[in-house]
């Protein structure tokens, strides 16, 4: 009996096992065929808290009961005024505004176009978008474009549009990355906007940078008149130890891209949030000059019910204390895994661990990645490397038994290799 789905990221024809997830709790998966499986990835980076907390599952089925889904186009409903005042509440004041999409990528798509319609509606029209090197912000065809190039994007290249791209600011090649910015704010042809993956390069290899790095970037920004555009689709909600990356290095972007977190991870939903200046660029009796974006779903109330029991769970439960246990349980862990294992690379940052096993290249390295993915399964722990990048990104609320079990488990298959 095989199944019509297509599932993403996903290579059919190596014929990979697909488990069948029934529920799940906090940590933990459980699969048809009696299997309790540790979520050490938040299931692709979404899930803050744990699965099915309590709170947010309830705020679904009260909403469910009142208001299933209206249009968002010159309407309104409560739960989405109660997750826009939520935001303005704890995000920086001067991202004033909240634009509702469903997804990591849509709320990119709305912040370029954003970013490009600020320009154009007052009257310095401005295109260029400015990435950096090994950056992801989603899989539709804007955000493919400002993105990093390679084997996941090459069939669709002929569809991208061009930007310029800051190297990575590796150890000591920070400056290369500053003076390559410098020198497109000062082209003929200055930058639009320059988009940022804050402190985490999440699908480009778990790459971390320093916060004076993004503190650099804003600078030459606000120097330039370039728009800064936060990606904190997987940053936000804590996962770097604090609520948003960028308030590590004290850095407020003109636009703000929020989602998996946002919602706890239970439901989809994003925002792009933006200052008054963006959205007064577009404010006009002229309608030629609003901004041209809607999805179906946008605000959709369930979700929206979602994101604000994840704000209750931050105001009223112990988040920080919970997130800065795991920030020091999980250095302990990579510490202890140094010792024990052949790992390069060890970093961390806030509730993210990473590293690189093996040093050989090619073919070799080609074949770990499954190697490990399918050890992984077999044991019982959801991890999925990136290439031979490993990396643990729990849920706040798991245990120590599980924590100690999915280091065991690394432990383990680097030993079989
Ligand atoms: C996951 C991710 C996205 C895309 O989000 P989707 O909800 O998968 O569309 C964009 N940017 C970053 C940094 C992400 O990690």
């Amino acid at each position: 009996m095989s199944s019509p789905i297509w599932h993403p990221f996903t290579q059919h024809g190596l014929g990979e096992p697909i488990p069948l997830v029934t529920h799940a709790e906090g940590a933990a998966l459980f699969t048809a065929d009696g299997r309790r499986v540790i979520d050490a990835i938040s299931s692709w980076w979404v899930t803050t808290h744990g699965h099915n907390h309590p709170r947010i599952m309830g705020a679904i089925a009260e909403q469910a009961a009142q208001l299933d889904q209206i249009i968002f186009a010159g309407w309104t409903h409560e739960p989405a005024e109660t997750v826009a005042r939520g935001l303005t509440g704890i995000m920086p004041p001067a991202l004033t505004r909240v634009f509702f999409s469903d997804s990591g990528s849509t709320a990119v798509e709305v912040a370029l176009k954003m970013a490009l319609g600020f320009w154009l509606n007052t009257g310095r029209p401005r295109q260029r978008i400015v990435v950096m090197e090994h950056s992801y912000h989603g899989d539709t065809v804007g955000t493919m474009s400002v993105g990093q190039r390679g084997v996941y994007n090459r069939a669709y290249a002929p569809l991208l549009f061009d930007v310029d791209t800051l190297p990575f600011p590796a150890p000591g090649a920070e400056a290369r990355t500053l003076d390559a910015l410098r020198h497109l704010a000062t082209a003929p042809e200055p930058p639009a906007a320059l988009i940022v993956e804050p402190l985490v390069l999440g699908a480009g290899g778990m790459l971390f940078y320093p916060p004076w790095v993004l503190a650099e970037l804003r600078a030459i920004c606000t120097a330039h008149d370039i728009l800064l555009i936060a990606d904190e689709v997987m940053t936000g909600w804590g996962r770097t130890g604090t609520l948003l990356a960028c308030a590590q290095a004290d850095v407020v972007p003109d636009i703000l891209c929020l989602s998996k977190g946002l919602t706890g991870g239970a439901v989809p939903l994003a925002v792009t949030m933006a200052t008054d200046a963006i959205f007064d660029a577009h404010r006009s009796t002229d309608r030629a000059q609003m901004l041209f974006h809607s999805s179906s779903y946008t605000a959709n109330p369930l979700a929206c019910a979602a994101a604000a029991a994840n704000f209750a769970i931050w105001r009223d439960e112990p988040v920080p204390a919970r997130i800065e246990s795991l920030v020091e349980r999980q250095a302990a862990a990579l510490a202890g895994l140094q010792a024990d294992a052949p790992i390069i690379g060890a970093r961390q940052q806030g509730t993210i661990t990473a590293f690189e096993v093996g040093s050989a290249a090619g073919d070799y390295l080609a074949a770990l990645g499954p190697r490990l993915l399918a050890f992984f399964r077999e044991h019982d722990v959801l991890l999925r490397p990136l290439g031979n990048t490993v990396y643990v990104m729990p849920p706040y609320c798991i245990g120590d038994d599980d924590l100690d079990r999915v280091y065991a488990t690394i432990a383990a298959a680097l030993r079989t290799l």
